[in-house]
C-alpha cells in the first residue's frame, strides 16, 4: 500500500481538547478533541470508490491490501494519521439545539496528494466521542450502504458533495429501533470513510458566537479563508466579508442542483450545512419519485414538513442567516451579511433558471415561460409522473410529430393520465410552440436535454434492494448500481432495470423510503 502524506493543519492550527476522554460532555475552549476509534470484531471491505481512491494517490492494488479493512474499520491507523473529533452546534428543526459535535465521525487526518490537493479522511460510525451524548457512535449497514452510494452518485451528477472512498462492514451488531415495528432489532454494523475538503459545517461557527466565543470564532474563521479559500486576497476585513457571499453563493448552486434532479436531503439543519458548499451528511435523504413539492423522506418532519422538496431554498437562506447571526460580532457591518443573503437569492435565481432552460430543452428562459413551466409541474404533480423519467423522455418529443407516447413509462397511475389526457394535449402544443421557436433539431435538443436530465439516479427502492443483499451477504447489487451511478447521463441499457420507475410494492412503505436520521 502506497504512503499517503499527512499534513493535519485544523488540529495543528486551531485549540483542541486532548483529555482523550470518551464520555459525552460539553467541550468550551476548544475547536476538536482528540478521540481513537473503537476497534470492531471482523472488518471486512464491502465496497470502495475507485475515483475518490485515487484521488488520494491510490489503485486497485492499494485498495485491496488487507489493511484497508483495518484502517477504515477503525482497528489501525497510518503513519501519520491524528484523529480527532470536531465541536460544533447548530439549529436543528427550527431552533438552537446547543453542543452537537461529531457524534459518531472521526476525522483522521488530512492527506494530501501528489498535485497537492487536501483531502480529509473521516469515518463515520467508529465509535463514541465526547459529542456522543447517549448515542453508540456507530452506523448500521442500511444507512452507510445509503451513504456511500448517494455521495458518489451525487458527485457524478455534478452536484458538490463530500465523497465515499469505502464501506466496511465491521462485523459487530448494532442496536436500533426499527421503525415500523417499534421493536429494537440488532442489525449489521458498517463504516464509510467519508471525503472531503473539509467538513467544517455553519455549526462549526454558531457554537462558538452562541457562548460568545469570539477570539475562537475569529480563529476558525480565519482558518477555514486561508485553508479552504485561499483565492480570496485583501485584508482580514475584507477577505471576511468576501467569504460570506462566496457561502451563500456556493450553497446557492449546491441547492439549484438538488432542485434539478429531485433530491430531498431531509436533514437541513444548520450542522449538516457544509461551509464549502458541499452536500453533506446523508442520513434520511430520498429521491423524488412521484413530482410532489411537498415530499419528504425524514418521519420525524412528517408534521411540520419543513425539510420537504419544495421548500429547500428557503430553508437553504434561513440556515446561511442563522450563519449571518453567528457572525455578526466579527463582521459588525450588518449591510455585508445582507449582500450575502442578497447573493444567495439572485444566484438561485439564476441557477435554477438555466437549469430549468436545459431541462426542457430551450435555450434562454423569459417572463413569458413561466405559465407553461408552472403548468408542466402541476400537471407532474397531479397526474402522478416521475420526475427522472418525464424529464429523460420529454427529450424524445419530435417536432414534426409531437405524441405524448413517448412519456407513457413515466405515469404512475395511467387513469390519472387518461383524466387529464386534454390538459396535457394542450399542454403539448403550448411547448412544442415554444421549442420551435428556438429552433433546434431534435437530436441537438436532446444531447442537451441529455446532459442535465439524468437516466439514473439512487431510487430509493434500489438502495433498499442493495442493503437487503448485503445483509444477507451478497454485496453483488451495490457494486452494480455504484457502477451504474458512475455514468447517470449515459443510456446504459445493461443497466437499464435500474431506470424504471418505482414498483407498486415500494410505494410508501415504511422502512423503504422513510428513514430517521441516526441510524
Ligand atoms: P444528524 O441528524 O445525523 O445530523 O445527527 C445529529 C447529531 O447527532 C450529530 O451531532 C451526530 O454526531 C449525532 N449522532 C447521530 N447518530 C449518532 C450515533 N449513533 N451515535 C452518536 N452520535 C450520533
Ligand atoms: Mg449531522
Ligand atoms: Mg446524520
Amino acid at each position: 500500500m502506497r504512503p499517503l502524506t499527512f499534513d493535519n493543519r485544523f488540529v495543528r492550527e486551531l485549540p483542541g481538547d486532548t483529555d482523550n476522554v470518551k464520555l459525552s460532555r460539553q467541550v468550551y475552549d476548544a475547536l476538536w478533541s482528540s478521540v481513537t476509534p473503537t476497534p470492531v470484531a471482523d472488518p471486512r471491505l464491502l465496497a470502495y470508490s475507485p475515483e475518490v481512491a485515487a484521488l488520494l494517490g491510490w489503485q486497485a492494488e492499494d485498495m485491496n491490501d488487507p489493511r484497508i479493512a483495518q484502517i477504515f474499520g477503525g482497528n489501525a491507523l497510518l503513519e501519520g494519521m491524528q484523529p480527532y473529533a470536531a465541536c460544533y452546534g447548530g439549529h436543528q428543526f427550527g431552533g438552537w439545539a446547543g453542543q452537537l459535535g461529531d457524534g459518531r465521525a472521526i476525522s483522521l487526518g488530512e492527506s494530501v496528494n501528489a498535485a497537492g490537493q487536501r483531502w480529509e479522511l473521516q469515518l463515520k460510525g467508529a465509535g463514541q466521542t465526547p459529542y456522543s451524548r447517549r448515542a453508540d457512535g456507530r452506523a448500521v449497514l442500511r444507512s452507510s450502504v445509503r451513504e456511500f452510494l448517494c455521495s458518489e452518485a451525487m458527485f457524478h451528477l455534478g452536484i458538490p458533495t463530500t465523497r465515499a472512498l469505502s464501506l466496511v462492514m465491521t462485523g459487530d451488531k448494532v442496536m436500533r429501533d426499527m421503525l415500523y415495528d417499534g421493536n429494537p432489532a440488532l442489525e449489521p454494523g458498517a463504516i464509510v470513510c467519508r471525503v472531503a475538503p473539509s467538513f467544517i459545517r455553519f455549526g462549526n461557527f454558531e457554537l462558538p458566537a452562541q457562548r460568545g466565543d469570539l477570539g475562537l470564532l475569529a480563529q476558525l474563521v480565519d482558518f477555514t479563508i486561508a485553508r479552504d479559500y485561499p483565492e480570496l486576497q485583501g485584508d482580514t476585513a475584507s477577505k471576511r466579508a468576501q467569504w460570506f457571499v462566496e457561502v451563500c453563493r456556493r450553497t446557492a448552486i449546491m441547492i439549484a442542483h438538488w432542485m434539478r434532479v429531485g433530491f430531498v436531503h431531509g436533514v437541513m439543519n444548520t450542522d449538516n450545512m457544509s461551509i464549502l458548499g458541499l452536500t453533506i451528511d446523508y442520513g434520511p435523504y430520498g429521491w423524488l419519485e412521484d413530482y410532489d413539492p411537498m415530499w419528504t423522506p425524514n418521519t420525524t418532519d412528517e408534521h411540520g414538513k419543513r425539510y420537504t422538496y419544495g421548500q429547500q431554498p428557503y430553508i437553504g437562506h434561513w440556515n446561511l442567516a442563522r450563519l449571518s447571526d453567528a457572525l455578526m460580532p466579527l463582521i459588525k457591518d450588518s449591510s455585508i451579511l445582507q449582500a450575502g443573503l442578497q447573493a444567495y437569492a439572485d444566484t438561485y435565481t439564476e441557477t435554477f433558471g438555466e437549469m430549468l432552460a436545459a431541462k426542457f430543452g430551450i435555450v434562454t428562459l423569459s417572463d413569458a415561460d413561466a405559465p407553461w413551466i408552472n403548468q408542466a409541474f402541476e400537471l407532474l404533480h397531479k397526474s402522478e409522473v416521475d420526475m427522472t423519467l418525464f424529464f429523460r423522455e420529454l427529450a424524445e418529443i419530435e417536432l414534426e410529430r409531437p405524441d405524448l407516447a413517448v412519456l407513457n413509462s413515466a405515469f404512475y397511475r395511467p387513469e390519472l393520465f387518461a383524466q387529464q389526457r386534454g390538459t396535457w394535449e394542450a399542454w403539448l402544443q403550448l411547448y412544442v410552440a415554444r421549442l420551435q421557436q428556438d429552433g433546434l433539431s431534435d437530436q441537438t435538443r436532446r444531447t442537451r436535454m441529455n446532459a442535465v436530465n439524468p437516466r439514473f439516479v439512487l431510487r430509493n427502492y434500489l438502495a433498499q434492494q442493495a442493503i437487503d443483499a448485503a445483509t444477507e451477504g451478497d454485496n453483488s447489487q451495490i457494486l452494480a448500481l455504484l457502477d451504474a451511478l458512475r455514468h447517470p447521463y449515459d443510456e446504459q441499457t445493461a443497466y437499464a432495470h435500474f431506470a424504471e420507475k418505482r414498483p407498486e410494492w415500494a410505494r410508501h412503505k415504511a422502512g423503504c423510503s422513510m428513514l430517521s436520521c441516526s441510524s
